[in-house]
Order: structure tokens, then sequence, then C-alpha cells
């Protein structure tokens, strides 16, 4: 199938100005400003009014629900294709969280297989918070080499009462193996770390960084704006070469009034001298989030959305007046480069035709295409999970 996007304002995510793109078997075969082809062989997308960006990454989401910690019913539900469609979210990367015990990485990967079979695209992390890491395999580094899937160790958990209060030794460990596991196939092997708000902070990670040899790139420490002193822990953090990620479900009524969202964050961090292409964002979609009252009194538990992934990057280009070109990149080519997703993240001849199309009014998402598949068309839900109701 043909698809052709014609006149579009296009974000590689670089403003290349107007467009057309063209789409042919999963892949963008060419983008240039012009293309004409007959009409009866291609779909044609009119792109008056409207935006192409690269399909969203979500590099930390609890695909098979995450939480647990209010007692099993607490236990959040699996995420469900539509939910990520409506987001604009073309990847997602799994994760577990707090419980590796009723949850394991096995089914992880299967759910993750799961939604790769229902049209977006999906990775995950072996381990949980736990330490040493539940795999499948029997190491971190097995489950990076053998396992296509598995492109590092997360989350760990750390800085944390619910962590397992792992020490120097055993986070040098986990980050060498994932490291290894990495260089011997050819993936990122980093390891996606679980900021907690004790008052340590980055001091682990920091220690590994400067007593051993694993680069300052092997780590992915997330929740950064959760509280303002792991927030300028973070800028230091990043100032050296670090990836920092922001949590989009993050936000004063679900991590009290410390927290910073994720919108706030990028535009601080960006006016604080930290380049785009260290700062990433993901929603932690599917784990438990807290909710307080306009009070601050705790009044039940909800789930986080992956919807929330772009909501913020909205947020950061409309209250913060951050460009689009440089907003769109923390969840599109900053986490392709992170985690090396080589044909994510960037729309150019030959990648994944991962698209979302916006409308330029109001930076809403308009349609959105996974490997060349149209998933929503003008707000309207093309594809469904398989056990979701295939209407409405
Ligand atoms: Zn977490």
């Amino acid at each position: 199938m043909l698809l052709l996007i014609r006149s579009i304002e296009t974000y590689a995510p670089e403003a290349q100005g107007t467009r057309d793109i063209l789409v042919a078997g999963g892949a963008i075969e060419r983008i240039e400003d012009s293309i004409s082809l007959p009409d009866s062989l291609v779909t044609v997308v009119d792109g008056a009014g409207l935006a192409a960006v690269p399909g969203f990454i979500d590099g930390h989401v609890h695909l098979t629900g995450g939480g647990g910690e209010g007692g099993f019913r607490t236990r959040t539900p699996e995420l469900v294709l539509s939910d990520a469609v409506r987001g604009g979210v073309t990847t997602v990367v799994g994760c577990l969280g707090t419980d590796g015990v009723t949850r394991s990485v096995t089914a992880l990967l299967a759910k993750a297989r799961g939604l790769e079979e229902e049209g977006i695209s999906t990775f995950i992390y072996t381990g949980s918070y736990g330490v040493p890491p539940p795999t499948i395999t029997g190491s971190v580094e097995s489950d990076i080499v053998l396992i296509d899937k598995v492109i590092g160790a997360g989350e760990i958990a750390v800085s944390d009462h619910r962590s397992s209060q792992p020490v120097f030794e055993e986070i040098a460990r986990i980050a060498g193996e994932a490291r290894r596991g990495g260089i011997l196939s050819g993936k990122a092997g980093v390891v996606d770390v679980h900021m907690g708000d004790g008052a340590r902070r980055l001091e682990l990670l920091e220690r590994v960084v400067a007593e051993t040899e694993i680069p300052i790139t092997q780590f992915v420490p997330t929740h950064i704006n959760r509280n303002p002193r792991l927030f300028e822990s973070g800028v230091d953090w990043a100032r050296r070469g670090g990836f920092v990620d922001l949590t989009t479900s993050v936000a004063p009524q679900t991590a009290g009034d410390q927290a910073i969202t994720a919108g706030q964050g990028l535009k601080r961090m960006l006016d604080a001298g930290v380049p785009i292409d260290r700062i990433s964002f993901t929603s932690d979609g599917q784990g438990s989030v807290p909710v307080f009252d306009a009070r601050g009194s705790f009044v039940g538990l909800g789930v986080g959305s992956v919807g929330s992934l772009f909501g913020e990057v909205r947020r950061a280009v409309v209250e913060g007046g951050v460009s689009i070109a440089t907003a769109i990149q923390a969840i599109t080519s900053t986490p392709a480069a992170a985690l090396k997703l080589k044909t994510k993240g960037r729309l150019a001849t030959g990648l994944d035709a991962d698209i979302v199309l916006l409308r330029k009014s109001d930076w809403s998402i308009h349609s959105v295409i996974a490997r060349g598949r149209p998933m929503m068309r003008a707000g309207d839900l093309l594809a469904r999970g398989t056990f979701e109701p295939q209407s409405g």
C-alpha cells in the first residue's frame, strides 16, 4: 500500500518546511518538496493545516500493569492498544516495577509481542525494582544478547524506600552486564533507573561513573522531575553528558506540591543550558499514581496514562513557548538515540513510517501511522486491541 501525505509542514524533528511524504511497505520511501504519482496508485492525505512529526517513543511503560503498593486490588491493568494510539505512541519500552514477584519478565515479553502483532513497535527492559534483577535466561547480559526485544535493564530502584537498597558494587555490576550485553548484541544496553524521593538522589550512579569505566550514558535515570532537589541534581548530571528522563504522569496533583510537570521541567532544563539531546520524556504509563485532593489529602489511586506523554510536550510548546521542533525531540529523536532504536524517532528515507500528524491550530493529535499502517485518522481510531470493544 502506498500512502502519500501531501504538502505538509514537516518536522523530522528539525523543521523542514512543506514537504510531500511517501510511505510504502511500512517505511518512509521518500520525503521531497513535491512527489507526483497517479492518484489511482496511492492513498492521498491532504496535509493542509497539519504538521508531520515522528511517531512518539515512550521509553517507560508498565505494559503488564504495575502498582500493587496498596495491596492486591491496587495492581494496575495492562496497556491496551488504543491508549497508545490515541496518545500518538508508536513505540513503547515495557518494564516491570515494584512488583517482580507476581509479575514476570516473561509475561512482559509476551505482552510486548502481542502489542507488536497489534501494530505498534515494542521493546522491554529485563529486571524490576529489585536487585538482583529477575530475568528470563538467568542474567541481564544474556537476556540482552539472546532476546530480541530486551534492550537494557530496568527499572532498577535507587534512593527509594521500595528499593532493594542496592550498594555500589551491585549497581556497577548490573551496569557492566547491561553494557557488555549491549555491545555484544548491537543494542543500547542501558540501565533505566527509578529515582525515588530519597536524599541520596543520584549519588550511587555518580559514584559508578566516577569510580568505574562505565560511561554516564549507560544510565537513564527517570522521574527526575519528582522533586526540586532531584531536578537540580538532574541538571548537573545532564550537563556532564548524562541522559535525564522526565515523567509526564508526575504532577503536583499526583506527586505533591514539590513536583514539577515535565513540560515545565523541559523549559527549565533548556533555560539552564541542558541540550535537548539529553532530555527525554516517558509516561510511566499503567503505573499506579496516587491522587490528592485540592487540600493535599490522599483520595485514592489512579493509573498513569501514555496520553500524558505528548500532553506535556504540548504544555512545553503552548505554555512554555518552546518550539515544536525542539520539544518534540524529547519523545522522538532523543530517546531513539539514547536507546539505539536506529529506525525510529526521525522522519527520513528508509526509516520506519511511524508518523503523527498534528493540528497546527492547537497542536492536538489528528492522525497516527505506525509502520506504515494508519491507526487513527482525523481523530477516529482505526485500530483497536484484540479484546477491546471494536467500535465506540
Ligand atoms: Zn518508577
